[in-house]
């Protein structure tokens, strides 16, 4: 088949828009000189570092120098959780998250919890949203941070941030929320919605790959997380990465310019693919909250079906997609998400994770329901499961 390739996977990573790169070249090519040298060479890195700072300053409402560049949204949770472990060791060693979190926070907190530091994960409703009651009930004297992700990479679902941060407040708890795939997408105040540290990485909103930022509060103390150079106020040393922060700046601003139109458009066509799939796939179901949810996602299972088996056949017919299942080292283990939204393991299996950029069209979400609605049926054809539900159907 000669079609062109349909990319349905932006919460992995997404194109850098033609912008962006041509923002990062100049810092690439003429302008390389090193953000800390005195030289007036090296002025306009200087220049555009403040610059960017200050973009991002504007869009979270809070001070340039509350900005922290970082290598990645995983490095800016593991910062901001493992830092205050440390720096606020004296006051208490309880940290409050979630069982739907990223890998980059739950994997820290699971490290943290090896060093004594006692977590607690809370469970999330059927659509994966926190209970606030349940979270204002696991603070205990000792607790020195809740971190609740603002909205769900795999299902979508966006958290009651502004209700979690006023519960913070009120317990005099700092309060971490990764906002990587919500960061561009969702209006965000870090004032309006005390929120005291917030991760946000580039690739996820048509930046570069290999820039994040950390948002720490005045006044939070925080400990360096590399040590070395002056760079970041001491914090986060080694050389700026110039062209990336002004890719990741770039792509920012033009996200937040474009984001109602972008965010109308792109919740029409999810509506669209997501009534199709339910309408035209019998045993489907939506996975995440139907209105609190980001624009771009998409998240189905379908029963009696393996999620990696539907996506190699999507391949097949050159659409990138992603299940729910993260198949490491051989063994296949469901999603940790789509189990604690209650999915039971062989429902959890046959998941399917479409998220949507503003390239994404009608046509080709057409065309990916009309594939999909062929592989489900020829999965199940050949599914002993389906055979066994089938039999029992027609007894009864
Ligand atoms: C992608 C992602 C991360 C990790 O960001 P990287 O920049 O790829 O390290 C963290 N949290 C969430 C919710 C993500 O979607």
């Amino acid at each position: 088949m000669d079609r062109k390739l349909i990319y349905l996977d932006n919460a992995a990573t997404t194109k850098m828009r033609k912008e962006v790169v041509e923002a990062m070249l100049p810092y690439m090519t003429e302008m390389y000189g090193n953000a800390s040298s005195v030289y007036s060479f090296s002025e306009p890195a200087k220049k555009a570092l403040a610059e960017s700072r200050a973009v991002f300053a504007g869009i979270l409402g809070c001070e340039s120098r509350e900005i922290y560049f970082t290598g990645c949204g995983t490095e800016s949770d593991n910062w901001a959780i493992k830092a205050t472990a440390e720096a606020y060791a004296g006051r208490g060693n309880h940290i409050i998250t979630t069982k739907i979190e990223h890998h980059a926070v739950l994997h820290t907190c699971q490290w943290l919890e090896k060093k004594g530091v006692e977590v607690t994960y809370l469970d999330v409703d059927e659509n994966g949203l926190v209970d606030l009651k349940e979270l204002e009930a696991a603070i205990r004297p000792s607790t020195i941070l809740i971190s609740v992700m603002f909205a769900n990479n795999e299902i979508g679902t966006i958290e009651p941030i502004k209700e979690i941060g006023a519960i913070a407040k009120k317990h005099g708890v700092l309060f971490h929320t990764d906002a990587v795939q919500a960061f561009g997408q969702v209006p965000i105040s870090v004032d309006e919605m005390n929120i005291d540290m917030l991760s946000a990485s580039a690739h996820k909103l048509n930046g570069p790959k290999g820039v994040g930022l950390c948002y720490i509060r005045q006044g939070v103390k925080i400990r360096s997380f590399l040590h070395g150079g002056a760079q970041e106020r001491k914090r986060r040393a080694g050389t700026e990465n110039i062209a990336g922060i002004v890719g990741f700046a770039k792509a920012a601003s033009l996200a937040c310019q474009t984001r109602e139109e972008r965010v109308r458009k792109e919740k029409e066509l999810r509506d669209h693919l997501i009534s199709r799939v339910l309408n035209e796939i019998p045993y489907s179901r939506l996975n995440g909250d139907k209105e609190k949810r980001l624009p771009a996602n998409a998240n189905f299972s379908f029963r009696f079906i393996e999620g990696e088996s539907m996506l190699i056949k999507l391949d097949k017919a050159g659409i990138c997609a992603s299940s729910g299942s993260a198949c490491t080292s051989g063994s296949l283990d469901p999603s940790h998400v789509l189990l604690a939204i209650g999915l039971p393991h062989e429902i959890a299996h046959g998941s399917l994770r479409l998220t949507l950029s503003d390239e994404t069209t009608k046509e080709e979400l057409d065309y990916v329901v009309d594939c999909l609605k062929e592989i489900v049926q020829h999965l199940r054809d050949m599914s002993p499961l389906y055979e066994d539900f089938l039999k029992k159907h027609n007894q009864n």
